[in-house]
């Protein structure tokens, strides 16, 4: 078992800066599990305390079932993958990868050199030993990293923002290519972003850090269509998100009074008439021009509309002087800027939340 455990975990740095604040997670044995956020949230100490580079101010951090909040970091037995790949320039991609089983790692030479061959052939960059890292693309070198880093055959897999300075392209290719090699492999992973899209797409679960806080852990559906606050409905995914007061509630339904119109919404557990809460929509799950069958029917101005290949998304201007974003398929007219338009939800899509 290689799973890895944070209790109550607090980290508050010299200066007073308050970075982490009760951070709890258990992450699997072989689960890939995500912490995403924003800058500056905790999302790097965090890691950083996995791997012991920083010592928690209080709580406790765990791996396979050892308490590791004392252990030093050469003693933890993590790999890690950093944004900047950090390869040694002066070394060949081989004497990169054989760096950690001869130095400290106690392999002998042989048993190096077959363990170098067999993770360039994880990585897909087979008879790559004897090239200098200046030779690589940037994806290339990401994943002479990656081999590096798997190559002592550590417990478990810490990675920092690894594919933060690839082009899109580049980045999106080697989203898949992280995954299948971490599969393959079965190691048990945390991943650094502030890239929602890439959170979602790579994990198994989700951590949404908000200010030194885990806002929700969840799989990437649960996180997506069961947002728990408004700050992870707004982070993950595009939302339109109306604030308004409750004024009315039964088991079925809750209405909640935006100001210039009302919405129904899907019941929430612990709400109260009176209470201030915001309703949370996806895009996908609104109707514009086509609505009126639906429960919530809200009229506003089209302010851009744009065509991207399967749908076009338009931002429609509402009454409230907010703004919503909205879905057409694309079969029929797009609706022209300054068009007005209504705006249809179905009750049971229109999620409250309550902070
Ligand atoms: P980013 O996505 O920008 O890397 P992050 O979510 O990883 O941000 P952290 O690097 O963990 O955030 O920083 C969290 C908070 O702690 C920030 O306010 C940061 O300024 C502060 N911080 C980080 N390292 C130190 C340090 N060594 N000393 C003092 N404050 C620090």
């Amino acid at each position: 078992m290689s799973d890895i455990v944070l209790e109550g975990v607090d980290k508050v740095y010299p200066g007073g800066v308050e970075a982490v604040t009760g951070a709890s997670l258990v992450v699997k044995d072989g689960e890939f599990v995500t912490i995403v956020g924003p800058s500056g949230c905790g999302k790097t100490t965090t890691l950083r305390m996995i791997a012991g580079f920083e010592h928690p101010t209080h709580g406790r951090v765990g791996i396979g079932g050892d308490g590791m909040t004392d252990v030093p970091p050469d003693e933890r037995n993590t790999g890690m993958v950093f944004q900047d790949f950090a390869l040694f320039p002066h070394m060949t991609v081989g004497e990169n990868i054989a760096y950690g089983l001869t130095i400290g790692g106690g392999w002998d030479e042989a048993d190096a050199k077959n363990r170098v061959e067999e993770m360039l052939e994880l990585v897909e960059l087979p008879g790559f030993a004897d090239r200098d890292p200046e030779q690589l693309s940037g994806g290339q070198q990401q994943r002479v990293a990656l081999a590096r880093a798997l190559a002592p055959e550590p417990e478990v897999l810490l990675l920092d923002e690894p594919l933060a300075s690839l082009d899109k392209k580049l980045r999106e290719s080697m989203q898949v290519e992280l995954r299948r090699i971490q599969e393959r492999v079965g190691i048990t992973t945390v991943l650094v972003t502030h890239n929602q899209k890439e959170a979602l797409t790579m994990s198994d679960r989700i951590a949404v850090m908000n200010d030194g806080q885990f806002d929700q852990v969840g799989t990437p559906q649960e996180v997506y269509n069961r947002p728990e606050t408004r700050f992870v409905a707004d982070f993950v995914g595009t939302a339109n998100i109306f604030d308004g007061t409750v004024v009315d509630q039964s088991p079925e339904k809750i209405t909640v009074d935006c100001g210039a119109f009302e919405i129904l919404a899907t019941p929430h557990d612990g709400v109260t008439v009176g209470e201030t809460v915001s309703v949370v929509v996806r895009p996908e799950h609104t109707r514009v021009e086509t609505t009126t069958e639906a429960a919530n029917v809200i009229e506003g101005n089209v302010e851009v509309s744009r065509f991207l290949g399967d749908h076009v998304e338009c931002h429609i201007s509402l009454p409230t002087g907010t703004e919503a974003v909205g879905i057409v398929t694309p079969d029929g007219p797009s609706p022209t800027t300054g068009s007005q338009v209504t705006v249809g939800i179905d009750a049971e899509d229109c999620l409250v939340v309550t902070d």
